[in-house]
């Protein structure tokens, strides 16, 4: 649905869905309605880790014997991305193909769901798509600096290894796709299964140029098991995209850790 039609949509129609059903109501009606749910909702749904207080990044690794790399590990992630090394590497091979997505409201964040057979091969190694997934503000800063949203397309090898696709979003003119997920997405836990197909390549900057490094998960368990491939592109969303996200998620992005003695390479 066009982000532009939703705010026309305001009052009684947004109000009469709610009503019928809290767990269908799209994030973008949610968004152009103040007195329904909001960011504080999700934090109360979500009570094993958060972003605030005191089950906040700070304290992840506390909360459980199995959130312990959190503090202990010495690869953690997000970075700030700096001090690159520029290298040899060959650009991620991405097979991916439209498909009709399942979006879910985790708690969290918004998540959209891959059906099996979009893999990326990434220095010879297949990797199988399974979700993608958003941050705003984003978590990997480059050269300091922040930018308003990040997506994280997750890919899983069979030995269990994962490979992230860390795209940063500039605000500017709307993403299509963003808008047809925003669209559907639920402003409350739960999933549904869109009425629309989706291009995951549209929400991909056109230039593969990135940078590399090994770190881990940027929530709990925050296992060391990640390599990272962030594009230096940022393709662009708009201040109404960012706004209705941060309507639901006000900040769901993990601080900047340590760099410690990691290599950051960066393609040519
Ligand atoms: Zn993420």
């Amino acid at each position: 649905m066009n982000f532009a039609k939703l705010q026309y949509l305001t009052g009684l129609s947004a109000l009469a869905l709610t009503m019928a059903s809290c767990e269908t109501v799209p994030m973008s009606n949610k968004a152009v309605d103040n007195h329904q749910v909001t960011a504080s909702d999700n934090k109360h749904q979500s009570q094993q880790w958060s972003y605030i207080g005191e089950s906040g990044a700070d304290y992840w690794g506390g909360l459980r014997a199995e959130y312990s790399q959190c503090d202990a590990g010495d690869q953690q992630s997000p970075i700030n991305i700096a001090n690159t090394i520029a290298a040899d590497i060959s650009s991620p091979i991405i097979n991916w193909s439209p498909f009709i997505p399942t979006i879910s409201n985790n708690g969290h964040t918004i998540e959209v769901k891959s059906p099996a057979g979009n893999t990326v091969i990434l220095g010879g190694k297949s990797f199988e798509l399974v979700q993608f997934h958003f941050h705003h503000t984003s978590e990997h800063t480059i050269d300091d600096q922040q930018y308003p949203m990040e997506a994280h397309f997750v890919h899983k090898a069979d030995d269990g290894k994962l490979a992230v696709l860390a795209v940063l979003f500039a605000e500017g003119q709307a993403n299509h796709q963003l808008t047809e997920i925003w669209g559907a997405a639920p402003a409350v836990i739960g999933e549904i299964t869109a009425n629309f197909i989706l291009d995951p390549k549209q929400l991909l900057p056109i230039d593969r140029q990135h940078y590399r490094y090994q770190g881990s998960l940027t929530t709990p368990p925050c296992s060391q098991i990640v390599s990272w491939v962030v594009f230096k592109q940022k393709p662009t969303i708009s201040a109404q995209q960012i706004a209705a996200f941060a309507t639901v998620f006000d900040e769901n992005a993990r601080p900047v850790q340590k760099t410690n003695r990691r290599y950051i390479t960066r393609s040519k």
